[in-house]
C-alpha cells in the first residue's frame, strides 16, 4: 500500500521533498506520544512532527477548544474585522515575552515569522544588511533562505538581503572548540566585531540567532554568549532577533524562551511550531516601535485566524496547567544522562537542553561526521518502534525532540531503544 503511495508521491510531488526511511511511512492515527502507520505498526514518537506536536496527539483540551471554534461556523473572517481570541492571545504572548511595550503579529509558519522580522528590522533600520550565525536554519522562504547558514539546506543563493555570518551557534567542529566557555565567548565576540568592521558596509539592521540551533543539530552555545554579543550590537543600535521557533514555550526546560538562558531581552522573537500542536501558526513578538515600523495594512490572509488562535490558546493553557517546562527539564536530563552513560564510541557528543537532545555521530576516535551511522540509526530505531530526527550540517546528528508531555517511563523506553540501536550500528 505504501509502495503504491510512494510511487504516486514521487510522480506528482517535487523530487527534493525528502522522506525519512528506506521504506517511508504513512501515519494514519496518533494518540498521546504514539503514532500508528498504515500497516498497523505503532511507534513512540521522539520527533513530534519536527517539534510541532508539542503536547502529543489527540489532547482532549486542545481538540475540544478547536472543535468549539469550528462549531461557531467561524473558521476565518479576514483581517478586516476584530478577532477577540487574536487580541487575547497577543496580550498573553506580549506579556510572556518580557519585551517592554511589546506587540505581536501572527503568521502561519516559522519562515513567514522570520521573513516578517527581517522586513521589520530592515525597514526600521533602513538597511538590508543582516547578520546570522554559521550553521543556522531560519526557513525556506525567499528572505529566510538568505539567513540560513546551513548550506546543506540552502535552496537558492539569490537573496533580497545582504548577509554576513558569525561564529557562535555551533561549537563541536568549530575552530574555537577547545576553548573554555569564557574564552569561546570572547573569540565569538571578537569574530562579531571583526565582521562588523571588515565585512559590512555601514549600518546593519539586525542579528538573527537561534538560542539552540535546531536543524543545525541541537547545539547549545554557552550561556552568556548572546548577552556578550548583544552588548556589541547595542553600541550600533543593531537589533537582536531571537528565533524561538524550536526553543520557545518552555521546551529548553530551564527557561520559557531559549534566549533567557543568556540574560538577553531581545528586540524581537519569532515563534511557530509547538504553539499550534500541529495547527499552522507562527508569529513575531517585538518592541512596539519596531513592529509598527512598516505601513503594510495587511500582510497575511490566514495569520491569526480563529481556529489557530483557539488551538494555540489551549496549548498555552496546557503548558502552564501541567507545568511542562519543568517536565522538559526533568525528562531532558534523564535522556542526557542516560545517553552519556551509554558511552558508545560512535557518539562524539551528547548535547542539548531540555527536550532538545542531540547525538553527534562520528567515526570512532575522530570528529569526522559519520553520516552512514546516522542513516543506519534511523532505520535501527524505527525497527525497534521509535521515531527520531536527523540533522546537522552533515546530516550526522540524531535529534530527539519528543512531545513536552513525555513521561518518565516513555523516556526510559526510548533510551533503551536508542542504546540498543547504537550497539547494533556499525562503526
Ligand atoms: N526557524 C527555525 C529555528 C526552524 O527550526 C524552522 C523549521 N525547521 C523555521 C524557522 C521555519 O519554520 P517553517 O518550516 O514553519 O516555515
Amino acid at each position: 500500500m505504501t509502495d503504491e503511495l510512494l510511487a504516486r508521491h514521487r510522480a506528482v510531488l517535487p523530487s527534493w521533498m525528502a522522506l525519512f526511511y528506506d521504506e517511508p511511512i504513512e501515519i494514519v492515527h496518533a494518540q498521546d506520544r504514539r503514532v500508528t502507520d498504515s500497516s498497523g505498526r505503532t511507534y513512540l514518537d521522539f520527533f513530534a512532527g519536527v517539534l510541532t506536536n508539542s503536547m502529543g496527539y489527540d489532547v482532549a483540551e486542545i481538540s475540544d477548544a478547536v472543535r468549539k471554534q469550528l462549531d461557531t461556523g467561524v473558521l476565518h473572517t479576514s483581517t478586516l474585522y476584530l478577532i477577540r481570541s487574536q487580541v487575547e492571545l497577543a496580550e498573553r504572548i506580549a506579556k510572556l515575552s518580557g519585551i517592554p511595550d511589546a506587540k505581536v503579529f501572527f503568521t502561519n509558519s516559522g519562515s513567514e515569522a522570520n521573513d516578517t522580522a527581517l522586513m521589520l528590522a530592515t525597514q526600521y533600520r533602513r538597511s538590508n544588511q543582516v547578520l546570522a550565525m554559521r550553521n543556522s536554519y531560519h526557513g525556506r522562504s525567499f528572505g529566510t533562505i538568505a539567513i540560513t547558514g546551513n548550506r546543506g539546506w540552502s535552496a537558492s543563493s539569490l537573496s533580497p538581503v545582504k548577509v554576513n555570518y558569525v561564529h557562535g551557534g555551533y561549537r563541536y567542529r568549530s575552530p574555537f572548540r577547545e576553548l573554555s566557555d569564557a574564552a569561546y565567548i570572547d573569540a565569538c565576540v571578537a569574530d562579531l566585531v571583526d565582521v562588523l568592521e571588515t565585512a559590512t558596509a555601514g549600518d546593519v539592521a539586525c542579528l538573527v540567532a537561534e538560542p539552540i540551533q535546531g536543524v543545525g543539530g541541537f547545539s547549545a552555545p554557552p550561556d552568556g554568549l548572546y548577552r556578550a554579543m548583544k552588548e556589541v550590537l547595542d553600541a550600533s543600535g543593531i537589533l537582536f532577533v531571537s528565533d524561538e521557533v524550536q526553543t520557545g514555550w518552555g521546551r529548553t526546560g530551564s527557561h520559557f524562551w531559549g534566549i533567557q538562558a543568556h540574560g538577553v531581552v531581545p528586540d524581537m522573537m519569532t515563534f511557530a511550531k509547538g504553539l499550534g500542536n500541529g495547527l499552522a501558526i507562527g508569529g513575531v513578538v517585538g518592541r512596539g516601535d519596531v513592529v509598527d515600523a512598516i505601513n503594510a495594512q495587511s500582510i497575511s490572509t490566514f495569520g491569526g485566524n480563529p481556529v489557530a488562535m483557539a488551538g494555540a490558546t489551549a496549548v498555552l493553557d496546557y503548558i502552564t496547567d501541567h507545568n511542562l517546562q519543568a517536565n522538559c527539564e526533568a525528562r531532558g536530563n534523564q535522556l542526557l544522562s542516560g545517553l552519556r552513560a551509554a558511552d558508545n564510541p560512535l557518539v562524539g557528543e551528547v548535547r542539548g537542553k531540555g527536550l532538545m537532545v542531540g547525538l553527534e555521530l562520528v567515526e570512532p576516535g575522530t570528529r569526522t561526521p559519520n553520516v552512514r551511522a546516522a542513516k543506519q540509526m534511523l532505520e535501527e530505531t524505527r525497527a525497534r518502534g521509535l521515531l527520531i530526527g536527523k540533522g546537522g550540517l552533515h546530516n550526522n546528528v540524531l535529534r530527539l525532540g519528543p512531545p513536552m508531555t513525555l513521561t518518565e517511563a516513555e523516556a526510559q523506553e526510548g533510551l533503551e531503544i536508542l542504546v540498543d540501536a547504537l550497539a547494533a550500528t556499525h562503526a
